[in-house]
C-alpha cells in the first residue's frame, strides 16, 4: 500500500497471507467454477495446483447467486454456425465470431454436466406434453446425453427448475478443487470472503500476470496470491447509468449490484486487451421489478404494445429498415428494443407486455390442471431467478396473469465503447 497515504495511524498492521499456486482462478462464479472442474481434469494429473478464490460465499455468489430459470444456449438439433447466424443478427453485426463459434461447438458439453450433477432439466414426452425439471426427474426422462427432448422457449434457450444451479455448480467445482488440493498435498486451495483488488505483474515480464492481492473481508488480513497464469471470471459491472427505476424499484437492477466491474478495472490497469467490449447491453426488463421478459415472451408468447395498444415492432417497420438494412427482417433482440425506445421517445410508452391475454390464450388449449401448473411456474420463473420481481408484484397485490404489465429498457449492464457503437446508442442516452 502507498506510505504516503497509509502510515497505519488509524488502525493496525493487517497480516499477510502468501499463498502460492499454479493456476490462479479469481472469481468463484460460473466461469471460474466450470474452469476449476476442467482444469482438474488436465491439472491433477501434471501435479499442477490450482486455487479459487471468491469475495464471498461460492455457494451463493455471482449472478447466478439466486438461481436462474433458463439456460440461455442449448444447442442439440442446430449447428454451431446456425448458432453464429443468430449472434450475428441479434446483436446487428457486433460479434466476435470466432469466439462465438467455439462457444457454440462445446456449450452442449457443459450443460450435460449441469444435468449430470443434478440440474433438472424440464422434458417434453413422446406426446409433447411439458414435464418441469423436477417431475421430468420424478418419471425417470432420459437425460440430455440420452437424446432426452428438453422444453425450449425459443430456438436456443432451455427451461430448467434453476433455484439451485449456483448451489449445483459450485458443488462439483469444490469436489474437483478438493481432488486437487490432497492430490498436490497443499493445506489451502479454496479462499472465501477475499476481495481481489489488483494483479501483480511479473518483474521479468511486465505483460504478465504472476498474482494477485486482496484483502479478507472477515479478518484483519492481506493476501497475496502468487501463480504462474490466472483467469480473471469476476463477473459484469452493474449501475454505470443510471436505471429507470423510480420509488419502490430505485437501486434495483436486473444484474446482481455486487458485480461491481472489478473484471474491468482489474483486466484494464494491467493492460490487458480489451475484446468484444462494443456492446453496451440494453435488455427490457418488467419495470421496476427487473425481472427478465424471456420466460413471457417466448414459453408463454406474450405480446408487446405501446399505451395506444400498437406493435411497436410492426409500426416502426419500415422506417428502422431505411436505417438498419437486412437486420429488420430478423427482428433479434437489438432490434426489437431499439423499436420499443423509438416509441418511448415519441411519448407513445408506457409500454406494456399482456401477461394476462396471453395466459388466457394458452387456456384455450389446455386443461384447468395445466393452466395451474403454468400460473406457478410463470410465478416461480421469477421466484427462481428475480424473487424482488415477485416482491414488487405481491407488494402491489398484482397478478401478471389478470393485468398487463409495464416493461422498460434498462441500462445497466455496461461492457464498453466504440465509437462505431457509441453513435448508435448516444441518440438515445
Ligand atoms: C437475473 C439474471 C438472469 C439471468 N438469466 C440467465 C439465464 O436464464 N440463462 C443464462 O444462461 N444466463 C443467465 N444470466 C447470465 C449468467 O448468470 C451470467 O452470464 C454468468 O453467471 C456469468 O458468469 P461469470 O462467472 O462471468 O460471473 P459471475 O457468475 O457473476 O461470477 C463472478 C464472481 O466473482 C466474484 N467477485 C467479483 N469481484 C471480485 C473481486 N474483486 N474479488 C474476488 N471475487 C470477486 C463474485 O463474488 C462472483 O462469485 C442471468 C443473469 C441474471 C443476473
Amino acid at each position: 500500500m502507498e506510505p504516503k497515504v497509509n502510515n497505519w495511524e488509524f488502525c493496525e498492521k493487517p497480516e499477510i497471507v502468501v499463498h502460492e499456486t499454479d493456476l490462479l482462478l479469481i472469481g468463484g462464479g460460473m466461469s471460474c467454477c466450470g474452469a476449476a472442474y476442467e482444469a482438474d481434469r488436465w491439472a491433477t494429473p501434471e501435479g499442477l495446483r490450482v486455487t479459487m478464490v471468491d469475495k464471498a460465499a461460492t455457494d451463493r455468489r455471482g449472478a447466478v447467486a439466486m438461481g436462474l430459470s433458463a439456460i440461455n444456449t442449448y444447442l442439440g438439433e442446430n449447428s454451431p454456425e446456425d448458432y453464429v447466424r443468430y449472434v450475428r443478427n441479434d446483436l446487428m453485426g457486433i460479434t466476435r465470431e470466432d469466439l462465438t463459434f467455439d462457444l457454440g461447438r462445446v456449450v452442449d458439453d457443459s450443460v450435460h454436466l449441469f444435468e449430470d450433477w443434478g440440474l433438472p432439466i424440464w422434458k417434453k414426452d413422446e406426446e409433447g406434453k411439458r414435464l418441469d425439471g423436477a417431475q421430468a426427474q420424478r418419471e425417470e426422462m432420459p437425460s440430455l446425453r440420452d437424446g432426452g427432448n428438453p422444453v425450449r422457449s425459443g430456438r436456443w434457450q432451455i427451461m430448467i427448475n434453476g433455484e439451485s444451479y449456483k448451489v449445483i455448480v459450485a458443488e462439483a467445482a469444490k469436489l474437483a478443487l478438493e481432488n486437487n488440493r490432497k492430490a498436490t498435498g497443499v493445506d489451502q486451495n479454496h479462499f472465501e470472503r477475499i476481495f481481489i483488488v489488483k494483479l501483480l505483474m511479473d518483474q521479468n515480464d511486465p505483460k504478465k500476470v504472476a498474482g494477485a492481492v486482496g484483502f479478507s473481508v472477515r479478518e484483519h488480513k492481506i493476501y497475496i496470491f502468487k501463480c504462474k497464469t490466472a483467469l480473471l471470471g469476476t463477473g459484469g459491472c452493474v449501475n454505470v447509468f443510471k436505471t429507470r427505476a423510480t420509488a419502490e424499484g430505485q437501486g434495483r437492477a436486473w444484474f446482481p449490484v455486487w458485480n461491481s466491474g472489478s473484471n474491468y478495472a482489474m483486466a484494464a490497469e494491467s493492460g490487458a486487451e480489451m475484446t468484444m467490449m462494443e456492446n453496451r447491453f440494453v435488455p427490457a426488463r418488467f419495470k421496476d421489478g427487473y425481472g427478465p421478459v424471456g420466460a413471457w415472451f417466448l414459453l408463454f408468447k406474450a405480446k408487446a404494445t405501446n399505451a395506444l395498444g400498437e406493435d411497436y415492432c410492426a409500426t416502426n417497420l419500415e422506417e428502422s429498415r431505411k436505417l438498419y438494412g437486412k437486420y429488420v427482417d430478423s427482428l433479434g433482440t437489438c432490434m426489437r428494443n431499439h423499436m420499443m425506445m423509438i416509441d418511448m421517445k415519441a411519448g407513445k410508452g408506457p409500454i406494456k407486455i399482456h401477461t394476462d391475454v396471453a395466459l388466457q390464450e394458452l387456456a384455450e388449449t389446455m386443461s384447468k390442471k395445466e393452466i395451474k401448473h403454468l400460473e406457478a411456474e410463470a410465478w416461480e420463473d421469477f421466484l427462481d431467478m428475480t424473487i424482488a420481481q415477485a416482491g414488487v408484484w405481491a407488494a402491489n397485490n398484482m397478478e401478471p396473469e389478470k393485468v398487463s404489465v409495464r416493461i422498460d429498457a434498462l441500462r445497466t449492464l455496461f461492457a464498453g465503447f466504440s465509437r462505431r457503437m457509441r453513435r448508435i446508442v448516444d441518440q438515445w442516452s
